[in-house]
């Protein structure tokens, strides 16, 4: 059986909470398939600093060590047992064949990077879009993978376990340049959105909660400048956030945290300031201008109202 380790660092414990929360497979059938060897919250047993003895000696093989939260190099918070987070990675790092950071804490700092006064908190390997992080820009594990960076405030536990089970498959996986699964991270919230026949139209929602409308122009949606699956592998099966009418907001990205005003699109001369990926402004003035001139009858009512 292989072996996990999980470790936290400054995190909120979001995405294990997620990952409880996993129904495909369920948390219990993943890990009866994987041992997991040790997870701070989660372990009754507090027998990490043995572990690391017997990973340390070769005694026990580290297969998949996965990362939750952000990583700091102050030594005097931040604790698992004995030891701080920054020494239980130098411990392991070189020890994991993989090594995964999850959450956007672990992949690029997120908000405990940008509030901390000393400037000594990063992802792993990156630090918002730098490859600047905790461990080195050409960092490898025993694999000859970088950290693999499952990114997301939280994590859906189906892009955990989908790449998890690659791995555990020894199926290759191909990583974008933020080190993401392409698998996952090549779509967009845009992507199966069902409100796309009404950013087609540019008929605009004009508050939340709605069934009708797109959220982009006004809600601030950034489904269509966003790397995420939220529409196509649904959160508990069934539901999005652009679903129930509340907007993307991009909390897979690296400027996540950084952004001001979630709910508000920043538009310039009535032009939104970002457009969709792969859409020039041109493109997108001209195709919003025919759309709004020609007029979708149906995009134009309530759904109830429409025949
Ligand atoms: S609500 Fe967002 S994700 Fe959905 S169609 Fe509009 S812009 Fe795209």
């Amino acid at each position: 059986m292989k072996n996990l380790l999980w470790l936290q660092g400054l995190t909120c414990n979001g995405n294990t909470q997620s990952l409880l929360n996993a129904e495909n497979p369920y948390f219990y059938e993943l890990f009866s398939k994987i041992n997991l060897l040790y997870h701070p919250s989660l372990s009754i047993e507090n027998n990490l600093a043995q572990l690391i003895d017997e990973i340390e000696n070769n005694r026990i093989n580290l297969d998949f060590l996965v990362v939750e939260g952000a990583i700091t190099k102050n030594k005097n918070y931040c604790r698992i047992g004995e030891f701080s987070i920054g020494e239980l990675i130098d411990k392991l790092k070189n020890k994991a064949n993989y090594i995964i950071a999850v959450g956007n804490c672990a992949v690029h700092g997120n908000f405990p990077a940008l509030y901390s006064e000393n400037n000594d908190v990063f992802g792993l390997q990156f630090k918002f879009k730098e490859k600047n992080g905790f461990l080195p820009a050409n960092f490898k594990t025993k694999s000859g993978y970088p950290i693999i960076n499952i990114s997301g405030c939280p994590v859906h536990p189906a892009w955990f376990a989908q790449t998890l089970l690659s791995l555990y498959y020894d199926k290759k996986i191909l990583l974008d340049k933020l080190n993401r699964p392409k698998e996952i991270f090549m779509y967009l919230p845009h992507d199966g959105c069902i409100r796309n026949e009404y950013f087609e139209w540019k008929a605009e929602a004009e508050e939340f909660g709605t069934k009708e409308g797109c959220l982009f122009y006004n809600l601030g949606c950034r489904g269509p400048i966003t790397h995420a699956p939220c529409n196509k592998i649904l959160w508990n099966r069934i539901s999005s956030k652009t679903r129930a009418g509340m907007p993307c907001v991009g909390c897979t990205e690296y400027d996540f945290p950084t952004r001001k005003n979630y709910f508000e699109t920043k538009k310039n001369m009535g032009i939104p300031e970002e457009v969709p990926f792969g859409v020039s402004k041109r493109a997108y003035i001209m195709i919003s201008g025919v759309a709004k001139t020609l007029k979708n009858e149906r995009t134009s009512k309530k759904l109830e109202e429409t025949d």
